[in-house]
């Protein structure tokens, strides 16, 4: 294991982790495999009005699922814990303190009331209030009293925040690895709250602490993290941390299939596609959102669909297994720009994935679809059918649609496939196909591709007008494998049986 590579997933359980979550999961865990690193995965939950019971469960089946198994984490070990925040509650304040002792922080005891007043003052006149430089001095914090009064006020137990002191007027330069150097005034920066007055770290002050504490050296996050770059360096600063700071990369947007703007649940609801690896079920209203797992997409297909997105291989390949993306991927091929989400892509995505199974894998999944249909089949059936649906099928549930007439004739005849295929001379062509079926042994693909390409060949018919309307006999519709394995799979009997019923019920 290399020592010097340890990142961090750090979620907050605030609800499922939507796509965008897992593809920061992915590119995380593919960061670490490559360097043969610890991917370890942090719950940051010290935001206890958001906290939401069963999130944490469902992030990490998800991550389960995906196979992105953390190396360290609640649950997993590692030496670094505990990996859950509010059991590291004890250590944020003294983080607190000495920046307040060092100048860098304050104590703000300023009321949610007051705040909201000013707030609303400033609106009044089109402008934003923002808690920093120009206005702190007239505000009620220990910046503008004196010692005795603060400590008079906290030990009355009079509620009150530690806010970061950002001086003013300076230029914060950031590294990033996927936007470069990024500078930003603090002029523009408001003082955030580092620590709350129900005793907890707000995630700033958390974060940073514990990428510190828990030796991370890459910070890799979704972009909507930048704005909070310039406060994590300017503590890293304050705090004399710069030798431990992190690596940055803010990984680019997932954007609505339109482009326009990030992709949201709603977007998933409307379009009628999954935003969630797993199924959630939440729990305050019992609202169901499907899960890419449950609407039958493969794991293999979900990692591969989400690493293209803001990732580039640098060619062409497009599909991608687990380990080869870990040999393929480079923070530096990530992109700036947002990645459009292409429900449509992510279909084709599994479907490859499905081809890319070796059979075996798929036999039980058959075995299970089609029982469900009352057909137990053979493993010697479940070899000769699984090749043959395989390259059919986008998603697993998609089997039975795809199989069912190698165990039952068809009901009822496709009309648009009638009109077309069924013309007048069809009917007395089948027949002397049957006929010339009937005779064929052996009755395997082979013999009866020459058997009935021989007939057509000697009768001069037409080799498309024959095979469809021969199809439109065995299936009923334009679908299916190759007729020759499926007259082969259900034998003489069965397809001569099929040829004399549809010819008797196919009237045009
Ligand atoms: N807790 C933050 C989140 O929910 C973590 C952001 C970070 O990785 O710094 O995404």
């Amino acid at each position: 294991m290399n020592d010097n590579i340890r990142v961090r997933f750090a979620p907050s359980p605030t609800g499922p982790l939507h796509i965008g979550g897992l593809r920061t999961a992915l590119f995380n865990y593919l960061f670490a495999k490559k360097h043969n690193g610890a991917f370890i995965l942090r719950i940051e939950d010290t935001d206890q009005t958001r906290f939401v019971p069963g999130a944490e469960d469902y992030i990490i089946s998800s991550l389960k699922w995906c196979g992105l198994v953390p190396d360290e984490g609640p649950g997993f070990g590692g030496s670094f814990g505990p990996y859950r925040q509010s059991e590291r509650k004890a250590q944020y304040e003294q983080y607190a303190l000495q920046l307040v002792e060092a100048g860098h922080a304050y104590y703000a005891f300023d009321t949610p009331g007051e705040l909201d007043e000013l707030r609303k003052a400033h609106e009044s006149k089109g402008a934003t209030f923002v808690y920093d430089a120009r206005i702190r001095e007239s505000l009620s914090n220990s910046l503008n009293m004196e010692a005795s009064k603060v400590k008079e006020l906290i030990e009355k137990g009079i509620p009150y925040v530690i806010r970061f002191r950002f001086e003013p007027d300076q230029e914060i330069v950031m590294e990033d690895l996927v936007r470069g150097e990024v500078v930003v005034s603090t002029a523009t920066l408001d003082d955030k709250v580092l620590f709350k007055s129900d005793g907890m770290p707000t995630y700033h002050l958390a974060n940073v602490v514990d990428d510190v504490l828990m030796a991370i050296s890459h910070v890799i996050r979704g972009e909507e993290w930048l704005p909070s770059l310039p406060l994590h360096v300017a503590l890293y600063k304050a705090f004399g941390w710069e030798h431990l700071m992190p690596a940055f990369a803010h990984l680019p947007l997932i954007l609505k299939p339109n482009g326009k703007g990030k992709l949201s649940k709603r977007d998933g609801e409307q379009g009628g596609f999954p935003v969630f690896p797993l199924e959630w079920t939440d729990p305050k209203n019992g609202a169901v959102s499907p899960g890419y797992k449950e609407e039958g997409y493969l794991p293999e297909a979900c990692i591969n669909l989400l690493a293209l997105l803001g990732w580039n291989p640098g060619s062409e390949q497009e599909l991608f297994s687990l380990p080869e993306l870990i040999k393929e991927f480079q923070l530096e091929k990530v992109g700036k720009s947002g990645s459009r989400f292409d429900p449509e892509k992510s279909k084709w995505f599994n479907q490859q994935h499905i081809g890319l199974l070796a059979d075996e894998v798929l036999y039980s999944a058959f075995s299970r679809e089609l029982e469900e249909h009352g057909r137990a089949v053979s493993d010697e059936e479940l070899q000769a059918l699984v090749p043959l649906i395989k390259p059919r099928i986008g998603f697993l549930h998609e089997i039975w649609d795809q199989s069912w007439f190698f165990f039952s004739a068809p009901d009822s005849y496709d009309a648009n496939v009638v009109k077309k295929r069924w013309k007048a001379d069809i009917p007395e062509k089948m027949a002397l196909l049957a006929e010339a079926i009937n005779s064929c042994e052996p009755f395997d693909a082979a013999s009866l591709e020459a058997k009935v390409k021989g007939l057509i060949m000697e009768k001069e018919w037409g080799m498309g007008a024959i095979m469809n309307a021969w199809r439109l006999l065995l299936v009923g519709a334009a679908k299916g494998p190759g007729l020759f394995d499926l007259a082969s799979f259900i034998g003489k009997e069965e397809v001569v049986a099929r040829m004399s019923s549809g010819i008797e019920k196919i009237t045009i």
